[in-house]
Formats: C-alpha cells, sequence, structure tokens
C-alpha cells in the first residue's frame, strides 16, 4: 500500500511552513510565567486592542450567527466603494489579505513561472510561488528598502507575478511615491503588481504613500491589497480585501470559496472603517512609540531600522538568544532567522509602557 506521503502531490512535501508568533498562553505554559505579566509584540497587532465600533458590531453580529454570511459581501463591498470612489466591482475581499496574496497565484501562476520579489519581504510570498510550482526570485533589498531599479530588471518573460509591500514587511522602509508609480508603470503588460499596503495607514497620513487608483485607471495590471488585521485591529477575525480593475477582481472572486469570509468579520469591518478617532490616535500612538523606541535602542548603542511601520527593526547581535532572554522575561518579540537576518529582532510597536518595558528587558537582555 501506498503511503500518504506517496500519494501527496511532490509539490506539497517540499512546500515549507509558515512560522507563526507564538500566542501568550503558549509562552505562559511553557516558561512557567503568568500570561498576564507577558507583553506580545511579535506580530504587528493592534496595542490598542481592536476598533471599539467594530466590536460593537461584530458582538450584534453573533446574534444571527445561524444564518450563512453573505457570500458577496455586498454591503462591505458598497461602503468600500464609496470610500475609495471606485465602483463594487472592483473590490473582492478575504479571509485576511493573506487570502486574496495565494489566490492571485492561483489565478494566474502555472509550474515555471517567475515571481518577483524583494528579500526581505513578507515570507508569504515565497510561499505562494512555491505553492503553485513557480520560481520565487527574490532581489535584495538595499538599506532595508526594495531596490526597484533592480526588481524591474529581474523582470523575464516568464515573470508573471511582482510582490512589492510598502511599508515592507520586516524593514518597515518605504520607497518614494513617485518612484512606485514610475516602478508600476515601467513593469510590462504581461506582469501583475500585487501592491500589498498591510501597513500603509501609518503613512498615508502623512502624504507619503502613493495613490495607486490612476494606474487601475490606466489598465494596468495592478492590485492594491489591505488588511483590517493591523490598523483596525481585528486580526483574529480574518479580513482583508483588494481593489483592482473589475476584470482582475471577478478573476479573484472566481476562484474563492462562496463563503470564504465569515459574517462577524465583514460587520466588525464595515463598522471599524467608520472608527476614525480610534484610528487617528493608533496612528499618533504608533508614531510615538516609534520614536521612544529609535531613542532607546540609541541610547543601549543598538542600530535599528528607522520604520514608517508599527514595527522596528533593532540589531541586536544574536537574534535568537535576545529572543529567548526577552520571552524568559515576559516579552515575546520576533526572531528573523525566517527571513536570513539572524542578528535582528523585529519588534511590533506597543503601548507606550509596553515599549518601556522592552526596552528595559532588552537593556539587561543585551548587557
Ligand atoms: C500582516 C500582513 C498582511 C495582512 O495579513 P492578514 O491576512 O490580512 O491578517 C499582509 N501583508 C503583510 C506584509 C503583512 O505584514
Amino acid at each position: 500500500m501506498p503511503t500518504l506521503q506517496e500519494l501527496a502531490n511532490p509539490s506539497v512535501l517540499t512546500q515549507p511552513v509558515y512560522e507563526p508568533g507564538k500566542p501568550i498562553e503558549d509562552v505562559a505554559r511553557e516558561l512557567g510565567l503568568d500570561p498576564d505579566g507577558i507583553i506580545k509584540i511579535a506580530s504587528n497587532e493592534n496595542p490598542a486592542g481592536p476598533s471599539p465600533l467594530g466590536i460593537e458590531a461584530a458582538r450584534r453580529a453573533l446574534a444571527q450567527a445561524q444564518l450563512y454570511p453573505d457570500g458577496g459581501c455586498v454591503a462591505l463591498r458598497a461602503k468600500l466603494a464609496e470610500k475609495w470612489r471606485l465602483s463594487p466591482e472592483q473590490f473582492v475581499v478575504g479571509n485576511g489579505s493573506n487570502e486574496l496574496l495565494e489566490l492571485v497565484g492561483r489565478v494566474f501562476l502555472r509550474p515555471g513561472d517567475e515571481v518577483v520579489m524583494g528579500a526581505p519581504a513578507f515570507a508569504v510570498y515565497k510561499l505562494v510561488a512555491l505553492l503553485f510550482g513557480a520560481k520565487p526570485v527574490e532581489v535584495p533589498l538595499v538599506n532595508h528598502t526594495h531596490d526597484l531599479a533592480a526588481m524591474l530588471r529581474a523582470v523575464t518573460p516568464r515573470t508573471r507575478i511582482v510582490y512589492y509591500a510598502s511599508p515592507n514587511n520586516p524593514t518597515g522602509t518605504i520607497n518614494n511615491a513617485g518612484e512606485i508609480l514610475d516602478f508600476a508603470r515601467a513593469l510590462p503588460p504581461h506582469v501583475v503588481l500585487v501592491f500589498d499596503e498591510a501597513y500603509t495607514e501609518f503613512v498615508e497620513a502623512d502624504g507619503d504613500a502613493p495613490d495607486i487608483r490612476p494606474l487601475i485607471a490606466e489598465g494596468r495590471h495592478v492590485i492594491g491589497l489591505r488588511t483590517f488585521s493591523k490598523l483596525y485591529g481585528l486580526a483574529a477575525l480574518r479580513i482583508g480585501y483588494g481593489y483592482a480593475s473589475e476584470e482582475f477582481a471577478a478573476l479573484l472572486n472566481r476562484v474563492r470559496q462562496p463563503f470564504n469570509v465569515n459574517a462577524i468579520a465583514q460587520a466588525a469591518a464595515i463598522a471599524a472603517l467608520d472608527d476614525h478617532d480610534f484610528t487617528a490616535r493608533c496612528v499618533r500612538e504608533n508614531k510615538s512609540g516609534l520614536a521612544q523606541i529609535e531613542e532607546g535602542c540609541r541610547e543601549l548603542g543598538l542600530e535599528c531600522v528607522p520604520s514608517r511601520a508599527n514595527f522596528m527593526l533593532v540589531k541586536v547581535g544574536d537574534g535568537a538568544r535576545v529572543f529567548d532572554a526577552l520571552q524568559r522575561r515576559g516579552v515575546i518579540v520576533r526572531p528573523l532567522r525566517g527571513y536570513a537576518m539572524p542578528e535582528w529582532i523585529r519588534v511590533t510597536i506597543g503601548t507606550a509602557p509596553q515599549n518601556e518595558k522592552f526596552l528595559k528587558e532588552l537593556k539587561q537582555v543585551c548587557a
């Protein structure tokens, strides 16, 4: 009898596995710590909690949990259309924007195709390429920032997708908005540009993020991806969206599951879009948190990468050791072994007291 391994599609057996940050409860149990004393600043979650308007709407929606969700996300897409002055047909909603990253692969990738991305960039891009038998083409960052000219040079006739995030994860850096638009316009027409805007709201308020809607209007093959997981604090509910041409959105809608986004998430997202006081406060507090961590690192003599997102890279020498030592002290950060940056950790900007605790423990651990 063949084993299950022998029966499996060979590409599944070589598929790398995404390593998520551990939940607080697991760390507490493993290390015998009080979960209430642990802070998790590892997964770029919102330290202010979820959008209050979003949670209120989610609670109300729970009362109707016996019903299937609206498979077309009609109300949310109408709301998004109004917000962005696009048509509802230009939107596709996903189970987190992670699902949309994969759906783009499902629509466009065949074995042997090439997918261009930065290195380091969000780990999921590479996983999606490999999942569909495509070849990840990784273009090293320069000064921790995407090298757009080199990415353009990496494009070949086999390139089908370019994944690009601004701000980038894990570096938190951005390219100039004008340069990003020039890059998009310079790509040949057989390439689809996935513009991952998971953290763009932290930059948008300062006018430093590109508006990609003109690219869509020009008929370019580009999709913007947004998430409710970061600024809106709804990571647990799993909801994000893409906006593109109607044709692009229709292709993605064709390959998703009919009820890919649950009703609680849809209700929360619709309400959270109006939670302007909350989001403005989060952007403000994130900015002071970035300054606090940067300043603290300077005092400790540690190099950090000035970030425009809600996290920051800090060079600590032995990232695995510092990650481990911090965790024993109740501070969970992200080691970057998986991103080939073993000397660095990535820390999510927390509340002011969390940032202070991080810096205090970092000082002890690095002394
Ligand atoms: C967090 C993140 C996302 C969003 O993930 P969700 O699936 O929406 O929670 C997308 N891209 C990048 C680069 C991220 O860091």
